[in-house]
């Protein structure tokens, strides 16, 4: 496995985006020192029995940054190199992205580190329904709720929400989303994440005057949110797709590849690496090719000051949460290169997230084409109320997605008051 564990701590990262924007809003002392604080987190050691009858005990995390703005919101994420730092980060994260798309939602994250290509179904189970019990005092359709992230998925959802209910008593299906249609999961939620990505590319493109017909687009991380993207980008806008990897490396197609194709091979493989017809590249070298558009989709610190002046896309769309550093930002302001920073580009999924919970709390649920309308609309408004905010403030379209973000924050702050 290529290792691209962190170069940078991830929420000193994080913390340097508030105060960029906390300089451009002119904000006091006090606020920054809020904004750049979680409000709540939780760490849990616990002992898992394993399929040899052993006990290992894992530990994982649960952060709420900031729940100004509505209950908090956001996935658990399985890995190995999971810390604290980095949920925190991804925690505020997931504060700024909600109020990017302006849903009524605070920010919250989890982690437990664990190695889950290396477990089995029922080790997983056991995992996830023991982690769901520690951290079952602070979730809840109106404190917090879950979804899944990297390594987790409909199933691990659906164990948390059985779990949840069996210790209330009755079916909660608003703790968590991402789940299966069958528990109350919504239409279109699967592809979302990738779905608002692909509209965002589509409205970018036009303002930045990048071709996706017949322009050619790499994927960094052919999971979820990346192969959903490379899909619509192929199917919808007619794009040629010639790159993609996943941690085991990469592949290269100059005239492009069916995504379709490489997902199906993808499965049966475990991996993208040995598609027929395709040469090997390395995940570096897939985000220093001469494209139209990079979409990184795998995990955070993947553009940075290293590498960032070898990039040579004309746009870059960020599935993947934290994938450029603060420096590599800086150095695609001056080449040109227009970024639709990962709080927009792939809050589609949380959008979708949105819509499930407002359907499991009512109780009706809406077809596909409806989830999608919605979602088009808020994806589109949300990349225009970006756009329109970053030539305002002549800056880069993460600092006034975070412009925009903080302040929605910061106004509700204002109105809430401080306690007591
Ligand atoms: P996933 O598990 O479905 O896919 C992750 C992919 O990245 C896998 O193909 C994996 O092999 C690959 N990967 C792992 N390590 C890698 C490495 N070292 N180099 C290259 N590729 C590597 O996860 P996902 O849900 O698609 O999430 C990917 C990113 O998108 C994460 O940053 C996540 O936080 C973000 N995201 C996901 C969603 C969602 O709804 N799924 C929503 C918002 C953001």
């Amino acid at each position: 496995m290529v290792n691209i564990g962190p170069v940078a701590n991830p929420f000193e990262t994080a913390k340097k985006q508030v105060d960029i924007v906390a300089d451009l809003l002119g904000l006091d002392d006090g606020m920054r020192e809020v904004l750049k604080h979680p409000k709540r987190e939780l760490t849990v050691n616990f002992p898992v029995r394993m399929d040899d009858n052993t006990y290992k005990v894992f530990t994982g995390y649960r952060v709420q940054y900031n729940m100004a703005r509505g209950p908090c919101k956001g996935g658990i994420r399985y890995h190995p190199q999971v810390t604290l730092d980095e949920v925190r980060a991804l925690a505020a994260w997931m504060t700024w992205k909600c109020a990017v798309v302006n849903i009524p939602y605070g920010g919250a994250k989890g982690g437990v580190i664990c190695d889950p290509k290396h477990m089995s179904k029922a080790e997983l189970e056991h995992l996830t329904r023991r982690f769901t019990t520690e951290i079952s005092g602070i979730i809840g359709p109106e404190k917090d709720i879950p979804a899944p992230d990297v390594y987790t998925d409909g199933q691990t959802m659906s164990w948390i929400m059985d779990t949840f209910s069996m210790l209330h008593g009755y079916s909660v299906p608003g703790v968590v989303t991402g789940k299966p249609i069958a528990l109350g999961g919504s239409e279109g939620r699967g592809e979302a994440t990738g779905r608002g990505c692909a509209y965002c590319i589509r409205e970018a493109s036009k303002d930045a005057g990048v071709r996706v017909k017949n322009g050619t687009v790499a994927v960094q991380g052919y999971g979820n949110a990346g192969s959903v993207t490379a899909k619509l980008l192929n199917d919808e806008q007619g794009a040629k797709i010639v790159a993609a990897s996943d941690s085991k490396g990469g592949i290269y197609k100059a005239d492009g590849f069916n995504p379709h194709a490489l997902e199906e091979y993808k499965t049966k493989t475990g991996s993208v690496v040995g598609f027929p017809g395709a040469k090997s590249i390395s995940n570096e070298e897939l985000l220093e090719l001469k494209v139209d558009i990079l979409v990184p989709a795998a995990l955070e610190n993947q553009l940075t000051g290293k590498n960032a002046d070898k990039v040579n896309a004309k746009l870059i769309a960020e599935a993947a949460n934290g994938p450029t550093l603060p420096e590599a930002d800086s150095v695609f302001f001056q080449k040109k290169i227009t970024v639709l920073p990962d709080i927009l580009a792939n809050a589609g999924g949380v959008t979708v997230s949105y819509f499930e919970w407002a359907q499991d709390i009512q109780g009706y649920f809406w077809p596909l084409e409806e989830v999608n309308e919605r979602l088009e609309r808020i994806m589109v408004k949300s990349y225009n109320d970006v756009h329109k905010a970053a030539l305002e403030h002549k800056v880069h379209n993460r600092t006034a997605a975070y412009a925009l973000a903080v302040q929605r924050v910061v106004d509700a702050i204002h109105v809430r008051g401080i306690y007591p």
